[in-house]
């Protein structure tokens, strides 16, 4: 997954660890998706069998791996954590499913980074809990076949479509995150500043809320910059003032476009007269992994009708246009 500078650093995981919600009550939004998984961890508590596999698919920050958390915990379920590319080998995947007890969770981040060689070596896993393990190479070479214990396995991916199908039809559970509505944002900005003991007015509240990309962890982060801010500049009270000059400070403007989600536009208008561009000579342009502009920059772009996807490539929107105060008539001036 594409990690911004932030999520990679420690402190910033441990705040979000501290803030994630530990039930599927607790949690905010996501209706669907929690009414669905509740009915399916209750039913297969009540058979006391271990639940389907299921597989999160969303934008980062939407709350996948909590969600895998909350699971494990509603299960009463051990929960192993690891990632597609730090399973580089089978001799990996093999040390962590030959441990595993019955209805533990297995968690695998970024699943569509899987290397085509553990991913075989995982569908008869899934399948039929068993692996076949071949030691030493050559004329020597021989299959074990070692039965594992029922597990289940939580893949998370930024798109479903990156899943190769034979992985994804493997799965009994598929669950679309979405991006949060504003008013749910609030509430969970509001509730994190409960557990940080900050107070705020319910308008500095949704401030932040309405600027966070519709993402818990862009709210979460926002609020402890907020927090900062108002700290060193204010009372620590968090007003509308304050978080408005500390998210000018983030440049985070009042559609919740950061640097980046500007770039993008103002590069797709001013060097490609706003398009059709395709998403290579976009990541050329901006210097940019193509990856973190579709995962990350192209879905809230999208969804908030910046930008459009036609089968010619990337066309910006006269919302975009006019967002950006450029004209679409002479978009070199800007
Ligand atoms: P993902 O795995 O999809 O990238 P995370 O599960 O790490 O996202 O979520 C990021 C942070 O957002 C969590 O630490 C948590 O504090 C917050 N969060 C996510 N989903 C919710 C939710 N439904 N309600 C409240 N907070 C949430």
């Amino acid at each position: 997954r594409v990690l911004s500078a932030e999520e990679k650093n420690p402190a910033e995981n441990s705040f979000n660890a501290a803030l994630r919600p530990q039930s599927l009550s607790e949690c905010i939004g996501q209706e669907n998706v929690r009414e669905k998984l509740r009915i399916a961890v209750e039913a297969a508590n009540k058979r006391d069998e271990p639940l389907e596999h299921i597989l999160f698919y969303g934008p980062p920050g939407l709350g996948k791996t909590t969600f895998a958390n909350i699971i494990a915990r509603e299960m009463n379920a051990a929960i192993r954590v690891t990632s597609g590319p730090a399973l580089a080998k089978q001799g990996d995947i093999m040390g962590l499913l030959s441990n595993v007890n019955t209805g533990d969770i297995v968690f695998i981040d970024e699943i569509h980074r899987l290397n085509s060689a553990v991913e075989e070596f995982i569908y008869p896993a899934m399948e039929d809990f068993k692996v076949d393990f071949t030691v030493d190479s050559g004329l020597h070479a021989k299959t074990i076949n070692f039965p594992l214990k029922r597990f289940t396995l939580i893949g998370a991916t930024t798109r479903a479509g990156l899943l190769s199908s034979p992985l994804r039809s493997r799965f009994g559970m598929l669950y679309h995150l979405e991006y949060y509505k504003v008013e749910e944002l609030a509430e969970i900005v509001s509730r994190s500043a409960d557990m940080l003991g900050l107070k705020g007015s319910d308008e500095a509240i949704r401030l932040i809320a309405a600027r966070s990309r519709r993402t818990p962890r862009i709210a979460n982060r926002l609020l402890k910059r907020v927090r900062d801010y108002a700290q060193v500049k204010g009372t620590g009270e968090l007003t509308t003032e304050i978080v408005n000059k500390s998210l000018e400070m983030e440049r985070i403007d009042s559609c919740g476009l950061d640097r980046l989600d500007r770039s993008f536009l103002r590069s797709l208008i001013s060097v490609y007269g706003g398009g059709p561009a395709g998403i290579e000579a976009l990541a050329a342009t901006l210097g940019e992994e193509r990856d973190t502009l579709e995962d990350v920059v192209e879905p809230y772009l999208l969804q908030e009708g910046f930008l459009r996807r036609t089968k010619r490539g990337r066309e910006a929107t006269p919302f975009a246009y006019s967002h950006l105060g450029i004209s679409p008539q002479a978009p070199n001036n800007q």
